[in-house]
């Protein structure tokens, strides 16, 4: 037979699937013989059955009943119990932790008459009725459906009657009255009287809970915290424990250690003469912990011992959640703690020394979005104001503006020295210019694959997105805060893109010491000594090399210090702008052998100077270099602008400039429907004379300069969109004459091993072929996924991606995580065939992927040598290729 519900004596920790991470951590501290008030729960599995008929499963009724009889007879008395009513809560609680987002029932087994009865045996009217108006405000809104508003309207109303600055103020009479008034409120809205039958309100409020589970906003919050929606909650009824029951009374939440800083030594609020839902409500000023070290420093004493107990036993920061009733200490919650990004890194680095957890365990509690976090500059948080807003944190770092609310008012005041945030609804492409001129971008709608963030993430700008606590009217220029605040345009705000946390006015900026420690080795701190010991554990235990994508010396040498051990991928694409555009357009243009010639060889020292810098930077570590890859035409001016200018001036009767005649001519030539898979890559090397020789030559040279000065550079030669081993059979038989021709001139032996980029499906299908030829493969993830899709990455993120993340097509973005489903398949294919074919074959990756935690676990266990990724991700990398190999 199913069970469906069970004792908090019979559950633990390990039961969260089935009870939820509530009820199974009830279960836990009340087998570590801590006062937890009894009660049972009833299992997820008891949920998902009546969400997926609509009824209670068979024999669920029978158990409940059973174990409401059991917690009868623990505490002797009935539920509702006329003179003397048992009260219990009936609390949500799914495996994963979904803060308020489903519902909770408390003071269940109050009605007319227990309600007496509960005044009488307590002494006290005024926490009878108050308890009573509480349930019959939580029920109304949380069962029958009314809108809370209403409730709280009511009240504000009474408050005002009697000049009450808040609820303590309401005597008994008071809240009798309201009690009545919200009765008669729900009989208006729903026709419906509030149940006066005990047994018949508990029944009710266990179905709403599990129904909570599919209400709009938990939807919401697990589609952006990929929890899976089939799980469903479980629901636990516990006997209620009262902090109303006057000044010896209250209730708080608690922090093992501070979770912002994970400085050991308890920590939290506390709220006298109040239930649970007051202290997060936010409706009185909670004191901190301090004041109840003096109001009751017994409960508080016992407090701390649990909050100890608790912390040896979970080896990790909790949090808890407490009620002190007539100065009796009971434990209502607990769960691992969430923490800030610092106090991850500080609790790992301080449980180790402890002995409490080992080097490998505390490596798998840091997370390299944690460390890519503490990177940043940051607001200076205790010199900010309390929170405007609060979205989804979508591109990292933190700035400060003046709100304005269209793209021409962003680019003008930008233009004019201000400096400012763009707030939108959500963006579009028209507001480009405007996200340009901007700081930071803040939008009320929209993920973490908007337009808004994707851009933003593309330019390094900052983005809080989906801010829904906003109200953003763009026609009056201003937003109104969830907290009633309006922020007028050329209002000063300030957005940290890491937390998603919005703050009015300029806040202030520390500089990243993480960031100074990875730069100069300089620890300051205990939160950068944890990220140093962390990053050295990890640096033990992984298996993949991390490499840096760096086409500078500067970068190469960022790179270094990071701890890349080489360059994945040197790109040469950028070495032809600038100033040197003009050389490759002559190049293009050149008619003959002789023409381009002339323009190669000028092209040839520069890149060679290019190459010598990046080798000097890498010394020793090995540098991959990928001739060029993208179309030609990139290179040369706009065609609209061209043909505009030309015929201007044919317009204007005149001659134009034969100069732009001709290159007009060159584009229209060159032009593409889909350069993305047109002439470029190997293609272009074995199309365009010289060019490949031009390269390699750049290469060799520099390579021998290297030597004879003497270093020991380790360049690599990447040949780019391979699709057939013949493609490159070709281009590595001119790579392999000119560096035998620099050889013969230099008399310094030029070795660079030759490789490919894997970027094509026919390239990963065939790699047992192109291994022949290859003596590593690269990854290009980019445009695998790209072309394995058929992705064409520039134009899908921004106009579908976040209707196929709604519609779950794919939890996220192909571009930033990998897709091991399909482009995985691939990579371990080619990975396969490439060894076999050539064993010792070196595999790596260079696309973006290379920096992404859940990517390089992939890589990890796909068995590749390395992931290259740009040098800011480097240390993120480290990290996370440590904690693939735990
Ligand atoms: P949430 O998951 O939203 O925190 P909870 O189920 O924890 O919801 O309950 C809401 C509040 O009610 C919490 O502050 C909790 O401590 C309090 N509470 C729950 N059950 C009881 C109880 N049996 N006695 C007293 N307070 C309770
Ligand atoms: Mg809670
Ligand atoms: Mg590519």
């Amino acid at each position: 037979m199913v069970r469906y519900v069970y004792d908090f004596r019979d559950g633990g920790r390990d039961l969260a699937g089935l009870l939820g991470g509530k009820g199974a951590n009830l279960a836990e501290m009340t087998r570590l013989g801590l006062p937890v008030p009894p009660g049972f729960t009833v299992t997820t599995e008891a949920c998902r059955a009546f969400l997926a008929t609509g009824a209670e499963p068979d024999g669920m009724a029978a158990e409940v009943s059973r174990h409401l009889s059991a917690l009868e007879g623990t505490t002797g008395r009935l539920l509702g119990q006329p003179d003397d009513p048992l009260l219990v809560s009936v609390r949500s609680g799914a495996r994963f932790s979904m803060p308020g987002m489903m519902e909770t029932v408390l003071d269940i087994g109050l009605n007319d008459d227990s309600v007496l009865g509960l005044a009488k045996v307590s002494g006290s009217e005024r926490f009878a009725w108050d308890s009573y108006r509480r349930l019959v405000q939580m029920f109304g809104s949380t069962v029958m459906g009314v809108d809370p508003a209403l409730f709280g309207e009511a009240m504000v109303l009474l408050k005002g009657a009697r000049e009450a600055p808040d609820d303590v103020h309401l005597d008994a009479s008071d809240l009798a009255w309201l009690v009545e008034t919200y009765k008669r409120l729900i009989r208006d809205e729903t026709g419906q009287d509030f149940p006066q039958d005990p047994a018949g309100q508990l029944r009710q409020a266990v179905l709403a809970v599990f129904r909570s589970w599919n209400a709009g906003r938990a939807r919401v919050y697990r589609r952006r915290e990929h929890i899976p929606d089939d799980l469903g909650t479980a629901v636990t009824v516990q006997r209620m424990v009262f902090g109303n029951l006057g000044p010896g009374s209250g209730s708080g939440v608690a922090f093992t250690r501070d979770p912002a800083t994970g400085q050991p030594g308890l920590y939290g609020d506390y709220l006298p003469n109040a239930q649970g839902e007051d202290v997060v409500a936010g409706i009185r000023d909670t004191v901190p912990l301090s004041a109840l070290e003096r109001l009751d420093p017994r409960s508080y004493r016992q407090l701390r011992d649990h909050a100890q107990t608790l912390e040896r036993h979970y080896r990790d920061l909790c949090d808890i959640e407490f009620t002190i009733e007539r100065g009796t200490l009971w434990m209502l919650q607990t769960r691992v703690g969430k923490r800030t990004a610092e106090a991850a890194f500080a609790i790992a680095a301080e449980l180790t020394g402890e002995g409490l957890i080992t080097p490998d365990e505390a490596l798998g509690r840091v997370h390299g979005e944690q460390l890519g976090r503490l990177m940043f500059p940051r607001f200076d948080t205790g010199r900010a104001g309390p929170e405007l807003a609060h979205g989804v944190p979508a591109s990292p770092g933190a700035a400060s503006g003046a709100a304005v609310f269209d793209s021409a008012e962003a680019v003008r005041r930008a233009a004019a020295g201000e400096r400012v945030v763009l707030v939108r609804e959500e963006t579009t492409p028209d507001d480009l210019p405007g996200m340009v001129a901007a700081r930071a971008v803040l939008t009320s709608r929209g993920g973490k694959t908007s337009h808004a963030a994707v851009v933003a993430r593309g330019m390094g700008r900052v983005c809080v997105c989906g801010a829904q606590d906003i109200a953003v009217n763009t026609g009056a220029r201003r937003f109104t805060a969830r907290d009633g605040t309006v922020v007028e345009e050329g209002t000063f705000i300030s957005v940290d893109g890491s937390t998603g946390a919005v703050y009015a006015g300029a806040v202030p900026l520390v500089a990243s010491t993480t960031m100074r420690y990875l730069e100069s080795g300089e620890q300051t701190g205990s939160v950068v000594a944890a990220v140093a010991r962390a990053l050295e554990h990890a640096d033990v235990v992984r298996r993949l090399e991390v490499r840096a994508n760096a086409d500078t010396p500067e970068d190469a040498a960022r790179a270094r210090r990071f701890g890349a051990q080489g360059i994945g991928l040197c790109r040469t694409e950028h070495m032809f702008l600038g100033e040197r555009r003009k050389l490759v357009e002559e190049m293009i243009l050149a008619r003959g052998d002789a023409g381009r010639d002339k323009a190669l060889a000028v092209l040839l020292p520069l890149q060679r100077q290019d190459f010598a810098g990046i080798l000097r930077a890498m010394d020793g570590l090995p540098v991959t270099i990928r001739l060029l890859d993208p179309p030609l035409h990139e290179f040369l001016p706009d065609r609209t602008e061209l043909a505009v200018r030309v015929a201007v001036a044919e317009a204007a009767g005149g001659q134009p400039e034969p100069h732009d005649v001709e290159l007009l001519d060159a584009v229209n030539r060159m032009h593409e429907e889909n350069p993305m898979l047109g002439l470029r890559g190997v293609r272009l090397g074995l199309v365009v004379p010289g060019l490949v020789a031009m390269q390699v030559r750049a290469v060799a040279e520099a390579v021998a300069e290297r030597v004879r000065a003497g270093g020991s550079p380790r360049a690599e030669i990447m040949v780019p969109l391979v699709g057939s081993v013949e493609e490159l059979r070709l281009a590595r038989e001119e790579v392999t004459r000119v560096l035998a021709e620099v050889g013969e001139e230099t008399g310094v032996a030029v070795h660079c091993p030759v490789g490919t980029m894997i970027e094509l499906p026919r390239a990963a299908l065939t790699a047992g072929r192109i291994a022949e030829e290859a003596e590593f493969f690269s990854f290009g993830t980019n445009d695998l996924t790209q072309t394995t899709w058929g992705f064409s990455r520039d134009d899908v993120e921004a106009a579908f991606f976040s209707a196929y993340l709604d519609k779950g097509v794919f939890a996220s973005s192909p571009f930033e995580t990998l897709d091991r489903e399909g482009v995985g398949r691939l990579v371990r294919i080619a990975v396969e065939e490439g060894r076999a074919a050539r064993p010792g074959l070196q595999t790596g990756v260079c696309g973006e992927h290379g920096g992404d935690p859940e990517s390089i676990r992939f890589f990890h266990t796909a068995g590749l040598d390395y992931v290259s990724c740009s040098p800011f991700r480097v240390p993120v990398a480290r990290l996370e290729a440590g904690r693939a190999a735990l």
